[in-house]
């Protein structure tokens, strides 16, 4: 039996920024994620932008947190050399009409705190989005807006909470949640079984995402529940990266904030995300009529989008329980913590739910008390994508096996993929959201054999062992007798 100061249960975005927040404090955290790897939930599939907050009911948290939420994402993305990109939005009216109600966002936006905001004219447009459906008469700007790669954003929160001392162990399904009498100083201690141990701990803290609703029920709490919402979207070639010089946004629906044309870190554009209710939280196919209906709203935005731009497309699930988000200490079942219904912006709220956390400890009993040595930076690996060819010379000469390039489309060389893999990556899934090899194209045509090589090499396991995204997704299908 082990225990600790807070367990955080789920190893999002949620989940891995509440442990980094923690980690400056002389504390023991412990994270379980039932996945083979961090970021293989709701943060693996969504559409990477930092939201402005122009979007939001005033009162409500998600607007307070996402305001909140997009300053702290700027400067801890900069802390952890994550490349965070202010590229700026434009919400679009389709005509005269729909102008008065870019106003009223305007004004709830300002209320918020959004700062920068301002009205567009059709000659702007113009100018500065040439790609654009040229008969739109006028858009909201808003410069705080920008975008990140969600997945290095999960692995540098995580790296960083790991190098101060937080405990993250994947494959570790948290299964049931007992609630002990009589302990610590804030209350009761909580006893929690898992796939691999069982840990007593002062706080847990709920971040399971879509099924943020059965770990509640664990600990006796059931007023909630969590229903997906699916968002399918379609990732455009490289060749197209210069499509919209902004993100693009219509004006919101009740549900969601439209059908958008989404710049991404990575360069490829994407269009989408649909938004569509399901029963089913494992659902994550996507659709004819998922494509028909965004490629049809992203042509009103830019006309010039074609199908024959699409290489590669995905779901993901917005875990909905209700209007806004659940955070919140369990005064039943003390000790316990909430933080549920963290639907879009929840990637942009992160940083800003962790802080609110870590207040909510605190008023609960925990002594928060700073670690005289916090390491606040960390110097991310080298992405040859993202860097000059210059630069990438000086490194072929320091290391040949960057010069050795195992994924073609994307330009990745070995030396990423052993670094990659020395971060934590365990399965092809884990390369490909760290280095974007197998992510072009190609689909991983050319490149998928030597990583797998690569993988079972240096993490000392057979070929046929090497997985996709964890158990039951092997590659290779075994063979009676096959043994290589
Ligand atoms: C299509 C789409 C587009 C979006 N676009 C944006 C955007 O552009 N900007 C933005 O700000 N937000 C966006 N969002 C929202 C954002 O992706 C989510 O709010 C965020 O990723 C939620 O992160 P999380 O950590 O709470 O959940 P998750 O990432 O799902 O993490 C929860 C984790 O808990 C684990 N878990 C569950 N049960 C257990 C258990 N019993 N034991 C151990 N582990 C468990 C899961 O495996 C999972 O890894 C979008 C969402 C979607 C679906």
């Amino acid at each position: 039996m082990r225990s600790c100061d807070a367990l955080i249960i789920g190893g999002g975005v949620t989940g891995t920024a509440i442990a980094r927040e923690l980690s400056q404090y002389r504390l023991k955290v412990i994270l379980c994620e039932k996945e083979e790897e961090l970021a293989f939930g709701v943060s693996k599939s969504n559409s990477g932008i930092i939201h402005p907050g122009t979007q939001n009911v005033p009162g409500s948290l998600k607007g307070r947190l996402c305001v909140e939420g997009n300053a702290l994402t700027k400067a801890i993305a900069r802390e952890l050399d994550v490349d965070f990109k202010q590229v700026g939005e434009l919400i679009v009216a389709f005509s005269q009409s729909e102008v008065g109600r870019l106003i009223r966002i305007k004004e709830d936006a300002q209320r918020l705190g959004v700062k920068g905001l301002r009205m567009v004219d059709n000659a702007w447009l113009r100018d500065h989005e040439p790609n654009l459906n040229p008969d739109i008469p006028a858009a909201l700007f808003a410069p705080s807006a920008g975008i990140i790669s969600p997945y290095r954003w999960v692995y540098a929160l995580a790296l960083n909470a790991q190098q101060n001392g937080v405990e993250i162990m994947t494959r570790t399904r948290v299964a049931a949640i007992e609630r002990l009498s009589g302990a610590g100083r804030g209350g009761m201690f909580l006893r929690v079984m898992t796939t691999s141990a069982e840990y007593d701990a002062r706080f847990v803290i709920n971040c399971a995402g879509l099924h943020a609703d059965a770990v509640a029920r664990m600990a006796g709490i059931d007023d909630f529940s969590i229903r997906p919402r699916k968002g399918e979207e379609f990732i455009l070639d490289k060749k197209r990266e210069h499509l919209t010089n902004h993100l693009i946004f219509p004006l919101p629906t009740p549900v969601s904030k439209g059908v958008l044309m989404i710049k991404t870190s990575d360069g490829n554009p994407m269009i989408g995300p649909s938004a569509l209710d399901t029963e089913d939280k494992d659902d994550l196919s996507t659709t004819e009529g998922g494509l028909r209906t965004v490629l049809a709203d992203a042509r009103r935005l830019v006309p010039s989008v074609s199908e024959r731009d699409i290489i590669a497309y995905f779901a993901g699930l917005r875990p909905v329980a209700g209007d806004d988000f659940i955070i919140r200490h369990e005064d039943r079942a003390s000790g316990m913590v909430t933080v549920a219904g963290i639907q879009s912006p929840g990637l942009t709220c992160a940083p800003a739910i962790a802080k609110l956390v870590s207040r909510l400890l605190k008023e609960h009993g925990l002594d928060l008390r700073r670690k005289i040595f916090f390491r606040r930076h960390r110097r991310a690996m080298n992405h040859l994508f993202s860097i000059p060819l210059s630069r990438t010379a000086r490194l072929v000469r320091l290391d040949p096996s960057y010069g050795d390039i195992v994924c073609r489309c994307e330009m990745v060389s070995a030396r990423e993929i052993s670094d990659a893999i020395a971060e934590g990556a365990t399965t092809m899934d884990g390369i490909k959201f760290r280095t974007r090899a197998q992510a072009g194209r190609c689909h991983g045509s050319f490149c998928t054999c030597r990583l797998m090589k690569i993988l079972a090499d240096e993490t000392g396991r057979k070929v046929i062992e090497v997985t996709k995204r964890g158990e039951c997704s092997e590659i290779v299908l075994k063979d009676r007798g096959d043994d290589q």
